[in-house]
């Protein structure tokens, strides 16, 4: 290690020492060592279980291809007002679960804007997806990890973010400092309906869950519901292919799918801002 070591804002998952890095490699006080790898990632999963985790490559590249349409970017928006309205400047926010990067990216180029300090974290268990988020911004800390062991130190976060992704209640209260802010996405009752009427013969509306979580205290709520006007079987097959549909469709309800040319279809969101108790 040189004079150019520096210190990694994720901390080792197996004894949550500090990381430090020489720019290829990252070693902790107890010398255990994690290579960078040339996408400019760190791997910090646990397990040393090969094969895929999390989403496959094809699930990336169609909701890469689908995001990129812009077909949620209400939601994005909304997610990144509240993420300046919370996150303190010069502060360290995480998205825990953080997929391809398509929130994560808009979030910390409003936050960049805005104050040129605020770090922002990131992981997901699927490699391919950390990946994409390493190529899209470099800006972004990235790291493939798992939400139940999260890289980061306790208390050292002001806001989390997890929107659609496994939800770890405790890790995310270990992560964040006193009073610090949780910001989460869920899908709502509506979301995806014409979709799942084309798929299957009973479609059925999504369970929306209770609130109320233990350890935070719900300041502020909203739905964000808007009609996606799909114009191309390309952006169709994407749209199913991004959703867990994908892997428990009959052949033949995919069929029916593919023959369209257009779709227009609801989203249906709710947003929550917890502040830790
Ligand atoms: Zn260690």
């Amino acid at each position: 290690m040189t004079a150019e070591n520096s210190n990694l804002p994720f901390v080792c998952p197996k004894c949550r020492g500090e990381l430090i890095t020489d720019g290829r490699a990252a070693v902790c006080p107890s010398r255990h060592t994690y290579d960078k790898s040339r996408y400019g990632y760190y791997n910090l999963l646990l397990t040393n279980v090969g094969g895929t985790h999390g989403d496959n490559r094809e699930m990336v590249l169609a909701r890469r291809a689908f995001l990129a349409e812009g077909n949620y970017q209400p939601l994005a928006s909304r997610i990144c007002e509240l993420t300046l309205e919370y996150t303190p400047e010069c502060g360290k926010l995480l998205d825990a679960g953080c997929g391809e990067g398509y929130y994560t990216d808009f979030i910390e180029g409003a936050l960049f804007d805005r104050d040129g300090a605020t770090r922002v974290l990131a992981f997901d268990i699927s490699k391919d997806a950390v990946r994409e988020v390493a190529r899209k911004n470099p800006r972004i800390f990235t790291s493939v990890a798992g939400c139940y062991d999260m890289p980061v130190g306790d208390g050292t976060v002001n806001t989390v973010v997890n929107t659609f992704s496994p939800f770890a209640r405790e890790e995310i209260l270990r992560a964040l400092k006193d009073g610090g802010i949780l910001i989460m996405a869920i899908p709502e009752r509506d979301h995806l309906y014409e979709l799942k009427e084309l798929l299957y013969k009973t479609p059925y509306k999504n369970e929306v869950k209770d609130s109320a979580l233990e350890g935070f205290s719900l300041i502020y709520d909203e739905r964000v519901t808007f009609k996606m006007e799909l114009r191309s079987p390309e952006s169709i097959l994407s749209l199913f292919k991004m959703t867990p549909y994908a892997y428990r469709t009959p052949r033949e309800a995919q069929q029916r799918l593919t023959s369209l040319r257009t779709l227009d279809c609801t989203a249906d969101f709710h947003i929550f801002v917890y502040r830790k108790d």
